[in-house]
């Protein structure tokens, strides 16, 4: 089963809710977290899960040969992502690394076989276990832009190792490429929304975008105020359930700073989100 907790936008309390989750299912079950957030990866802060490898995220980057190559232009015609550029007169093929998606078009059309590929290196992939926890993430370098490209990678080096019942993928904010990436396998979408104008606006979007891929979803409140009642009228409205409530409190916010989930900061909220996993569980058996 795959949980993935996203939010419309950044700042929400997203790995708040997704390790509090994780933290709870691990005192029952062996459960894998993901932190696919790839741009800024923070579930470790709060999970604290020793690292035991560590591998190289790349992309194949393309490499003329100009023994083989007559310039004929045909690889920056096939580019989708203005990538490489033959300068015909000064005899040159230029290829743009940060632009470049490693696709293989170019090398796979170069009518004489004047392409080859290296590895080019765009971030690092760790794991580690802790208890029942086993935990994976992905990290791009600083200034890359292929963030969909290295969801797609951490996510076919987890189909070989993670053999997990349960996993918990902690999705990158907004509504773009790479979150459509990291709720496409969801058996279960849970929305994490901050209680304002604002924060229900984001969520509005990223609703929108699991409800096109046919997602169960819930939904968690953070910074809950008593007199914001939109947010519980657009989950009634769209029929999503309000799976909890977390208080606006600066005690929530103390535990946060200091990297500390709220399954551990008290039993009470453990068992919150114990009751958050047993919806979801019956939800995703029930489909
Ligand atoms: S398609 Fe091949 S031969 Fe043609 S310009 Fe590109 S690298 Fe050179
Ligand atoms: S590998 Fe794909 S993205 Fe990169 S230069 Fe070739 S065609 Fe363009």
């Amino acid at each position: 089963m795959v949980i993935t907790v996203a939010s419309g936008k950044g700042g929400t309390g997203k790995t708040t809710v997704s390790t509090s989750l994780t933290v709870a299912i691990s005192r029952q079950k062996t459960v894998s977290h993901v932190d696919l957030d790839v741009e800024e990866p923070d579930s470790n802060i709060f999970l604290k899960v020793p690292i035991k490898r560590e591998e190289m995220i790349w992309l194949p980057l393309p490499v003329i040969d100009y023994e083989k190559c007559t310039f004929c232009g045909v690889c920056q015609r096939v580019c989708e992502y203005n990538a490489i550029f033959v300068f015909k007169n000064t005899k040159e093929v230029k290829v743009f690394d940060q632009l470049c998606r490693g696709c293989g078009a170019c090398k796979e059309m170069c009518p004489y076989d004047a392409i080859y590929e290296v590895q080019r290196y765009i971030g690092i992939f760790s794991y580690g276990e802790k208890g029942n926890i086993r935990f994976y993430e992905g990290r791009l370098n600083v200034g890359e832009y292929v963030t969909t490209d290295a969801i797609r990678w951490v996510k076919r080096r987890l189909k070989k190792i993670n053999d997990s019942e349960i996993t918990v993928i902690d999705a990158p904010p907004g509504t773009s490429c790479p979150v459509i990436h990291s709720m496409k396998d969801a058996d279960f979408v849970l929305l994490v929304t901050e209680d304002t104008p604002f924060g229900l606006f984001d969520m509005k979007l990223a609703y929108g975008v699991a409800k096109k891929m046919n997602k169960k979803m819930g939904i968690i409140i953070n910074k809950a105020l008593p007199g914001f009642t939109e947010t519980r009228e657009f989950a009634k409205k769209e029929n999503v359930p309000v799976l909890m409530e977390i208080p606006f409190d600066r005690k929530f916010a103390k535990a946060y700073a200091e990297g500390i989930t709220l399954s551990e900061y008290s039993d009470e909220f453990r068992e919150r989100f114990e009751e958050v996993f047993s919806y979801i569980e019956k939800e995703v058996e029930n489909a």
